[in-house]
């Protein structure tokens, strides 16, 4: 047995909760097969190493342009970015709290702003990658990464993603990311899980 094992986590929602937005079917291969995956593989590469013992933020900043550890960053990184996705996500109606939406009007101007920023840094993302909303400790602000690159790396705080890798949405919208992301803006960003962020 490998001293560290990290386990997959439960969706916290049921995987047919997110429809019609995101499909059972999406869900099942996103968290079943790509996750899992994730998963399976960090466990695989870190077994017997000297990071076996570490917390997963604590590789993800070991490994961080390390070029010997490309492929432990790679799965140690997208096993953290789903985990918070999954969070990010929510069908049940939640509202940003005042301290969550005076941040918001502060670096946005407003929260149609920022849901426009947000949309537009999810959608100009060139190939795979992520849209988050993060907090440098003062203000918000809005980053899109590439592939697995997950903002605790640069020692911002995440508050919310959006996976934009084409399996998370093209078995529902095919080439339409812009239709997948309008869907979460408009439908399914968590806000309780802003709000505990902050
Ligand atoms: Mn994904």
């Amino acid at each position: 047995m490998h001293k560290n094992m990290f386990e997959i986590k439960n969706l916290p929602f049921a995987d047919t909760a997110l429809e019609p937005y995101i499909s059972q079917n999406t869900l099942s291969f996103h968290y079943g097969k790509h996750y899992q995956t994730y998963v399976n593989n960090l466990n695989k590469l870190i077994a017997d190493t000297d990071l076996a013992d570490a917390s997963l933020e604590a590789i993800i900043k070991d490994t961080n342009n390390n070029p010997d550890k490309v492929a432990i960053f790679n799965n140690a990184a997208q096993v953290w970015n789903h985990e918070f996705y999954w969070n990010s996500l929510s069908a049940e109606k939640s509202e940003p709290i005042a301290a969550t939406m005076g941040l918001i009007e502060k670096s946005f101007g407003s929260l149609e702003k920022f849901k426009e920023e947000l949309a537009a840094a999810a959608l100009s993302q060139f190939g795979s990658g992520w849209a988050w909303l993060v907090s440098d400790g003062s203000s918000l602000s809005i980053v899109k990464t590439a592939n697995a690159v997950c903002p605790i790396s640069s020692n911002l705080k995440p508050l919310l993603v959006i996976d934009v890798w084409e399996h998370a949405y093209y078995l529902d919208y095919q080439n339409r990311r812009a239709d997948y992301i309008k869907a979460i803006i408009d439908n399914l960003l968590n806000w309780d899980f802003v709000n505990k962020n902050i």
